[in-house]
């Protein structure tokens, strides 16, 4: 079984030309410009009223309908040649098309630069890109789709039962296959949120959390394994208190958990992979 170590020798940060390195970033920015559409696109309002998908029609202005210059398309260049409005009606284009690029470009070096162009890069990468929209449509919409959290589980299962990928020491010295460090994740995790809603069902007589929480969770768990889960539970919920006292007004009956399930985890995720808390804790 090849190991994540072996997948890092297939390319060295350092072997890379300027112009590589070049073309990488620019492909992470494209990466998040298209991650900020698929937001965008899948606002359940908009999603209701026109016919609409990820790749059709082409980029439009949501104000005057315009479709915008493909030029204008390039990442962060395209928001600076238009000085952040519409070419055509002067609306404001959302800052958060250039946050994305930015977050997408970051996010790439960083692990281009700790792991290489290596199949470890690929797969974090992905699940960044997953995270991404589904960290943003549970923040802005409470919609984590179905499709996307059904995403986040085959990449757990794939890549932990053909190549260990995330399986953490404890899981090493069971000597336990990944695909079940896998399975017992998934398990876990679902079932841990829907046990606390069920009972919060029968005493509350209504949901206190939703099904698509209850999934990535599940999700989160068939990447990172059983062990993880109630770190990232802990972090996920002091994020939400925390959360919940600065926004008081704004959330006042519901929180977007699956948002913070999603910076929990990418806190494991840190913590672990750079061994930051390797002193204090048994991770
Ligand atoms: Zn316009």
């Amino acid at each position: 079984m090849l190991n994540i170590y072996e997948f890092n020798q297939y390319r060295d940060f350092d072997s890379f030309s300027n112009l590589e390195l070049f073309i990488i970033a620019f492909a992470c920015m494209c990466v998040g410009s298209f991650a900020q559409s698929v937001i965008h696109r899948s606002n359940p309002k908009i999603l209701n009223k026109k016919k609409l998908n990820i790749f059709y029609p082409r980029s439009f202005c949501p104000n005057c309908k315009n479709q915008i210059n493909p030029l204008y398309l390039i990442p962060l260049l395209g928001f600076i040649f238009q000085l952040g409005k519409c070419i055509k009606c002067r609306e404001k284009i959302s800052i958060e098309y250039p946050l994305a690029e930015i977050s997408f470009l970051l996010i790439g070096l960083i692990l281009v630069y700790s792991y290489g162009l290596s199949l470890f890069f690929y797969i974090t990468f992905l699940i960044f890109f997953l995270y991404y929209i589904l960290f943003f449509l549970d923040l802005k919409f409470f919609y984590l789709p179905f499709g996307l959290n059904i995403s986040l589980i085959l990449i757990g299962l794939t890549t932990n039962g053909f190549y260990n990928m995330f399986v953490d020491s404890f899981f090493n010295l069971l000597n336990v296959n990944g695909l079940l460090f896998s399975l017992y994740g998934f398990f876990f995790g679902f079932f841990t949120l829907w046990s606390v809603n069920f009972f919060y069902r029968l005493i509350r007589k209504k949901d206190g959390i939703g099904g698509g929480d209850f999934i990535l969770f599940g999700a989160i768990g068939s990447i990172f394994g059983p062990v993880s889960l109630s770190f990232i539970l802990l972090v996920s919920s002091l994020i939400g208190c925390i959360f919940f006292l600065i926004n008081k007004e704004v959330y006042d009956n519901r929180l977007p958990f699956g948002s913070f399930l999603i910076l929990g985890s990418i806190i494991y995720f840190v913590t672990k992979n750079f061994e930051l808390l390797d002193n204090f804790l048994v991770l």
